[in-house]
């Protein structure tokens, strides 16, 4: 590595429905914020990204929107994914010289023209080559599997927006599933849960604080009970009520069996040789949602196969990313194919 290279702004990207994870050359992880953006409703004009736009969330006027413009694994809009991709470079970039080489890190049910708006946004941030790679390949490099490897093994990362799910074997995706359903959705389920059983408003900051302090997909060793405030719907008036991580488990019943379901799914598409591998080296899991208390052992139970949660799951696919952009020679081939259009 010379002495350019040292202190060129080159980084790798994870740019996730719910967090943007920035990795720089020789630096590791400088930037994980919420991929958020607020921007004027009238001009598009950006006012605020990441984490400075999630702390703006239900305070906003009317002339102000916020979105996740990844939200369910697409981009809903162009010029602000772009806008969003480009502050966060800047906000990491060694200012006198812009971002030469990137990797980024996309959902793998993106579309051909997405595929190219993330490329273009990278191009106008300054890059002059970009490169692109599937979500579920950059963890299985990030928890630091061997993908050349002619051996298959099962990547579950769940994220907020999708789930990717794929089987990764000689330095490609041999199988994947992708489903919408993911950490918001269960998200949603607490939400609906309060309001349909205990008649209670919460706010989606409460839904997720409760999914991740009581939420399971297993009975807990020590089932925990909290406290939870909200909005009476019948009355309008503030209210606190206290629920189990029993009643939270069952709101998250059906969520969670769709996730279960498509890691079946693909379970049983996945050729045989390769089956007998993931029998050995059981099913990684990856992505926030990997961090809901005893999913690991839930779909041990219903595939009968070891099930491993990754060190730091969150931080799976920005590492894998990380070491394909300072090893780029050695990873051309899990790279995704450009198109010419
Ligand atoms: P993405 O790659 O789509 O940006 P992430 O991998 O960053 O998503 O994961 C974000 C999701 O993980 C969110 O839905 C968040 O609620 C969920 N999450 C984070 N921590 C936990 C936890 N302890 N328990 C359950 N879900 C969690
Ligand atoms: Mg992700």
């Amino acid at each position: 590595m010379g002495l350019f290279d040292f202190f060129s702004n080159d980084v790798a990207i994870d740019l996730g429905t719910a967090n943007t994870l920035i990795w720089m050359r020789g630096k590791g992880i400088v930037l994980d914020e919420p991929s958020i953006v607020a921007f004027d409703r009238s001009s598009k004009h950006i006012i605020a990204i990441g984490e400075e736009a999630q702390s703006m969330i239900g305070k906003t006027h009317k002339a102000m929107q916020i979105i996740r413009p990844l939200r369910d694994g697409a981009i809903a809009d162009f010029e602000i994914t772009e806008g969003m991709l480009r502050n966060f470079i800047r906000k990491v970039a060694v200012s006198w010289q812009p971002a030469r080489r990137v990797v980024v890190c996309v959902p793998s049910g993106i579309t051909e023209v997405e595929k190219r708006a993330v490329r273009d946004s990278c191009e106008h941030a300054g890059a002059k080559e970009v490169h692109l790679i599937a979500e579920p390949m950059a963890a299985a490099i990030g928890i630091g599997l061997n993908v050349h490897q002619p051996l298959g093994n099962m990547i579950v990362d769940i994220g907020g927006g999708t789930t990717e799910i794929a089987v990764i074997a000689l330095s490609g995706i041999v199988v994947d599933e992708s489903i919408k359903t993911a950490g918001d959705e269960l998200n949603d389920a607490v939400t609906h849960y309060f309001k349909n059983t205990h008649n209670i408003l919460i706010g989606s900051r409460t839904a997720e604080l409760i999914k991740c302090r009581v939420g399971s997909a297993m009975p807990l060793e020590e089932e925990i009970e909290i406290e939870v405030k909200g909005r009476n719907l019948v009355s309008g008036i503030p209210e606190m009520i206290s629920v189990s991580s029993e009643d939270i488990r069952s709101a998250l019943t059906k969520p969670v069996g769709e996730i279960i379901s498509a890691v079946m799914r693909l379970l049983e598409r996945t050729p045989p040789e390769l089956s007998a591998d993931i029998f050995d080296r059981g099913i990684m899991l990856t992505g926030g949602g990997a961090l809901l208390k005893g999913l690991d052992k839930r779909l041990a139970q219903e595939t009968s196969l070891p099930v491993h949660i990754a060190e730091d799951p969150l931080l799976a696919v920005v590492r894998g990313t990380g070491i394909v952009l300072e090893n780029l020679s050695d990873y051309n081939s899990v790279l995704i194919k450009s198109r010419r259009f």
